[in-house]
């Protein structure tokens, strides 16, 4: 009989919303977490938007759990008072050439479940007078949440539930047994070990790490990571009134664009770009002499910002499995039953949208613990 019956590393919005949504049915339930706090990395290093679900592929996980996490999301926050906001938000086309991607946003977001209005130009002069537009699509699903609020209320839940979540506490080692895995973690400097039944990894920027411990060859498995940074700059509060709503240009090849976030008391940021880290460094400082290429983007949209009206905000990582230059790829959630780790659980790449998708990804992973 193992120590613990459910072990998740990483104390994230994803790590907290298994917990939260697995601990009625698990005990002891553990959340291992190395910071002196939960949601200390990329979950709180975000835009904190409710994503509507428009640019994913058609039927990939990442469009089915954002649909559904947006709704479940939504629910959530009426019933438990998690600080959000319908703001709702624009794609606005700057030039005419950029129409026909309207058109194919449109589609696919309605082919996903994320419902798009056309707008003509002078509909969207008269929600968002400032900025440069011939016409647009209005998201009315998306919005925007309190990040902490959400893992505060996944932490209440696990714990009322019985789950006991560690802080300080690094996994270093992870070890197959004939029944279940033997944990290994450093608290302090000192290691100790316990075993558990089932492993759920969910450690954002160190999945790759973990999965790696488990004896999996990340570069065959396709889990290898590589940090994408995105730096935020942000408006003075005098500003605020510049947009009312989120704006986001038409997206590029490789990216949604720089674009006009807002947060929950109404301050304007920009961002974010898109950065790969050479040897996974992580620094989260913004690079000031960004300034000028920001508030280029910037006044693609908002024509009237001026390079002196931005100053550095924050950043965060997105770990992303494909190199640059190359596609998109979706998320993984697998049960490894097929390279002899049953009851092991691995969520790699989990970038953007996992945030919003968390309530809708802890019951796809619960869904794997109730058919084994
Ligand atoms: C710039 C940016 C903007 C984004 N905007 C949005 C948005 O607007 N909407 C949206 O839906 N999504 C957004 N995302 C994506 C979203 O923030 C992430 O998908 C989500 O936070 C991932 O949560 P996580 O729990 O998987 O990872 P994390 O928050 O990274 O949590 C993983 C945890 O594991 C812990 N850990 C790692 N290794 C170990 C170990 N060995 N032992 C113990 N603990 C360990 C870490 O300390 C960490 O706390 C954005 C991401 C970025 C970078």
């Amino acid at each position: 009989m193992a120590d613990v019956a459910l072990t998740v590393i990483g104390g994230g919005v994803v790590g907290l919303a298994i917990a939260a949504e697995l601990a009625p049915r698990f005990s002891p339930l553990f959340v291992l977490e190395r910071n002196a706090k939960y949601g200390q990395e990329t979950s709180s290093r975000n835009s904190e938007v409710i994503h509507a679900g428009i640019y994913y592929a058609p039927g990939s996980l990442k469009a089915r759990l954002c649909v559904e996490g947006r709704e479940m999301l939504y629910r959530l926050c009426e019933a438990h008072d998690i600080p959000h906001r319908r703001i709702t938000k624009i794609i606005t086309a700057t030039k005419p050439e950029e129409e026909s991607e309207l058109e194919r946003l449109h589609k696919v977001g309605t082919e996903n479940g994320a419902p798009l209005e056309f707008l003509s130009a002078a509909r969207v002069h008269a929600l968002e007078p400032h900025i440069t537009t011939v016409g647009g699509l209005l998201s009315p699903t998306t919005g925007i949440i309190s990040a902490h609020g959400l893992m505060d209320f996944y932490h209440h839940t696990a714990r009322h539930h019985g789950a006991e979540v560690q802080l300080h506490c690094r996994v270093v080692g992870l070890e197959r047994l004939s029944a279940g895995y033997s944990v290994t973690i450093e608290e302090e400097g000192q290691r100790s070990s316990f075993t558990s039944e089932w492993v759920i990894n969910a450690a954002g920027l160190e999945c790759d790490t973990i999965a790696a411990l488990a004896g999996i060859d990340v570069d065959v498995a396709g889990y290898r990571l590589h940090y994408c940074k995105g730096s935020y700059f942000a408006l003075p509060g005098s500003m605020n009134g510049l947009a009312s709503r989120l704006v986001y240009p038409v997206p590029t090849k490789h990216s949604l664009g720089v674009h006009v976030v807002i947060d929950l008391g109404g301050r304007l940021k920009f961002g974010p770009d898109a950065e790969y880290l050479p040897n996974r460094e992580i620094n989260y400082d913004v690079d000031p002499s960004k300034r000028h290429a920001f508030a280029e983007s910037v006044r693609r949209i908002l024509p009237s910002v001026k390079d002196e009206d931005l100053t550095p905000d924050m950043s965060g990582i997105r770990p992303k499995t494909q190199p640059p230059g190359d596609p998109a790829r979706d998320f993984i959630i697998a049960h490894e039953t097929d390279r002899g780790l049953p009851c092991l659980i691995n969520l790699i790449g989990m970038e953007s949208p996992a945030l919003t998708a968390s309530p809708a990804i802890a019951k796809y992973v619960a869904n794997f613990l109730k058919s084994a």
